[in-house]
């Protein structure tokens, strides 16, 4: 099958067009960093009506590129959430005018399920189940990952995301958004064992995550003005790191899944990257994360999440609701609510 995605659930407006045997025709991306940086972070309001001038554009040009006409096309799939809410109603909105006109099915995709599937795109090998460690912008959890649409969540954070974390340390260190890759950067010149910061809820029992002491501990670390700023990343990214590590080898206890993945906008970083494949190995297994452009928001994994919903016959109707709130493993906190 052939499925064109749109993702608009923050500030990047994409559109890709799949198919089911993993084959990616054509994909753009857009950011809006120009627009938001002189605020400091992402505006909600200027992120929708970039989206609303974008958006059109981008699937104009991604079907001329592929040589496919909108007819050719078997479902339209769109991130319905969760986000922010102005942005992820421009992209669904739009996604049902092109189901509307076309005739096809729309496919209300969580944005989340986009992420946790996004490796499954280009490592066919990767089979369910798996756990997950899903560390993005707005996210940190572990999950078990049993099949499309069928989430057990072992973890979550407690305050911060892993992300956000790197974008709130960039900031502090007078690094431009997003945080990650500036943070990045300036690491390979520091020495991650140059400042001290705490390692939240490492060795705690169960495998929750936070990031909000860390965040404190490197502004003390900016004010006393006593660190290089590359030592202060070094050591923020391996706090980071060392979380990530101690959090999921406790997971990986609870969960007998033959692989490990890591997946969302943090797997893009090659010192996480790294950490994990390592642990993984440690543990007894496979390893799995999808290249750099697929961990940060794009529309291919959306259009595969599609596909995958689509081949499960999961397809939605034209009243499909836009949900800023919208957690992976809701049907499970419905059955579980339910007493079953
Ligand atoms: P969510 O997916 O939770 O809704 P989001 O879509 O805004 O949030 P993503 O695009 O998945 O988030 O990830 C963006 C985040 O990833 C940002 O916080 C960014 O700083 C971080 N990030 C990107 N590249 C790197 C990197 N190389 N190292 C660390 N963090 C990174
Ligand atoms: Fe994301």
């Amino acid at each position: 099958a052939l499925i064109l995605g749109l993702e608009s659930s923050c500030d990047d407006s994409a559109v890709a067009l799949v198919t089911s045997d993993r084959r990616i025709l054509a994909q753009r991306v857009v950011g809006q960093n120009q627009a938001h940086a002189p605020f400091g972070g992402v505006v909600p309001e200027i992120a929708a009506r970039a989206h609303v001038e974008v958006l059109p554009g981008l699937v104009r040009e991604v079907l001329d590129d592929a040589g496919i006409a909108l007819g050719e096309v078997d479902a339209v799939a769109a991130t319905a959430g969760p986000g922010l809410i102005g942005g992820v109603m421009v992209g669904l909105l739009t996604a049902k005018g092109l189901a509307l006109a076309s005739g096809k099915p729309l496919v209300a995709v969580n944005h989340l399920e986009g992420h946790a599937l996004s490796p499954r795109l280009v490592d066919p090998a990767l089979g369910f189940p798996y756990l997950l460690l899903l560390a993005s912008g707005g996210h940190c959890q572990l999950l078990e990952v049993r099949g499309v649409g069928d989430y057990r969540r072992l973890a979550t954070t407690i305050d911060d995301a892993a992300g956000e974390a790197f974008d709130k340390a960039a900031k502090l260190l007078g690094l431009p958004y997003p945080g990650g890759p500036a943070i990045e950067g300036l690491a390979r010149e520091g020495d991650a064992k140059a400042v001290p910061l705490p390692r939240p809820l490492v060795g705690s029992p169960e495998p929750h995550f936070s990031f909000a002491g860390l965040k404190s501990a490197v502004q003390r670390a900016v004010t006393a003005g006593t660190h290089r700023p590359a030592d202060i990343a070094a050591s923020f990214q391996q706090a980071v790191v060392d979380c990530f590590v101690d959090r999921t080898r406790r997971a990986l206890a609870q969960s007998d899944a033959p692989t490990l993945v890591v997946a969302g906008g943090v797997a893009a970083n090659s010192a996480v990257r790294s950490a994990l494949q390592g642990l993984a190995q440690e543990q007894g297994r496979a390893f799995s994360v999808p290249p750099g452009w697929l961990c940060t928001d794009n529309a291919a994994m959306i259009a595969w999440a599609g596909a995958e919903r689509f081949a499960a016959g999961l397809v939605d109707g034209l009243d499909a609701p836009a949900r800023a709130r919208w957690p992976l493993d809701e049907g499970a906190e419905a059955v579980r609510g339910a007493g079953v």
